[in-house]
């Protein structure tokens, strides 16, 4: 129980370590610095050997390995019981998951276990006296929240895909160590695995992506974004508001719930500019707005604004590309 180890969750997708586990790292590491703590990797799963060599390769102090018997198919649950057994006559003083479903999944899970504090979607940190970590995600608002956890262990966060670069790989022989845990009976009885096809999101590789939201003001002015991005060569984007109407997917949610977006140009329309949704927007990128309230807090992350109704320079637009 020494309260000296920050624990980085290793997510695995079929054996493979998870790109998000470098992010963590890099987040990990400064921590570490700050505090003197001892980074430990916990990788859970049963074909993890590829992902252990992985871990070797970028760096920690200490791996976790712990193999899961007793099923043939884990679903996040498994993986959060054996999280919770892991954890349960150790004393990790700070935990980072991946804000993706597993690590929400696992992460919250440990917290009730734990009976602590979680701060979800962090996109930032620093260290405050007496090595309290400051988490900082997207308030409710158009703002951002500082959030702490001072009296319960361990300090606990999801990290946003994308807001921490990717550790620098310095490779090392951490110490190993190894647990078996058998799970119990569960409520969900997995009978098959079938994984799901499906296109790749355009929305991670593409140089130019219009947004739409509510101020589009209905289906047929989104359908008329969607002619737009394709004929300027782009990929059609949307906010939780635009989704919700139903004039957009849930793939195509641009934020802090949906995708990270690092296109050279993003057109926002119709879109207020919460911070929820700006999240999802890279720094790089150069954004220009069209929202009919000089005020909407997008101008703010705007290097071009144009104040109007947003259907209306859409549908000119429209007709100058589509002569
Ligand atoms: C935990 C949590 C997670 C969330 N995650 C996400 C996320 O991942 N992604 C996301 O997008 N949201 C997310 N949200 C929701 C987010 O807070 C906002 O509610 C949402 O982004 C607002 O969408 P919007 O800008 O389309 O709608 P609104 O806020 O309703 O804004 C509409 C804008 O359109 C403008 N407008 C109105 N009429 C016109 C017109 N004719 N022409 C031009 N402009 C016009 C208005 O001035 C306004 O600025 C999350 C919220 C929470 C609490």
């Amino acid at each position: 129980m020494d309260g000296n180890e920050i624990w980085i969750f290793a997510e695995c997708r079929d054996g493979k370590l998870d790109s998000s586990y470098s992010e963590l790292l890099f987040a990990g590491r400064s921590i570490a610095r700050q505090t003197q703590k001892k980074l430990y990797a916990v990788l859970l799963g049963t074909e993890t050997e590829q992902a252990e060599e992985r871990i070797r390769c970028l760096g920690a102090d200490g791996v976790y390995v712990v193999r899961l018997t007793g099923k043939t198919f884990y679903t996040d649950n498994h993986i959060s019981e054996a999280l919770c057994r892991l954890a349960e006559n150790k004393a990790p003083d700070i935990a980072l998951f991946p804000a993706s479903d597993l690590g929400r999944g696992a992460a919250s899970r440990l917290a009730v276990f734990k009976k602590t504090g979680l701060t979800a979607d962090c996109s930032a940190l620093s260290v405050g006296p007496g090595g309290v970590v400051i988490w900082e995600c997207p308030s409710a608002d158009s703002g951002f929240a500082r959030i702490v956890c001072e009296e319960r262990r361990p300090q606990m966060a999801t990290l946003l895909p994308g807001r921490f670069p990717k550790a620098e790989e310095i490779p090392s022989e951490p110490e190993i160590i190894r647990e078996e845990i058998n799970l119990k009976e569960d409520l969900v009885q997995v009978l098959e695995v079938k994984p799901v096809v499906s296109a790749p999101n355009l929305l991670s590789s593409a140089e130019l992506i219009i947004g739409g939201g509510n101020g589009m003001g209905s289906k047929e002015n989104f359908q008329a974004l969607g002619r737009l991005a394709e004929l300027m060569g782009g990929a059609l984007g949307a906010t939780r508001a635009a989704v919700d109407e139903g004039w957009a997917k849930q793939e195509q949610m641009i934020g802090q719930s949906g995708v990270h977006i690092a296109p050279k140009v993003y057109i926002a329309c119709g879109i207020s500019g919460y911070a929820q949704h700006m999240t999802g927007v890279s720094e790089d990128t150069c954004v220009i707005a069209i929202n009919s309230d000089p005020e909407a807090p997008i101008f703010r992350y705007a290097r071009y604004g144009i104040v109007g109704d947003a259907a209306q320079i859409v549908s000119a637009w429209l007709s100058r590309w589509e002569v």
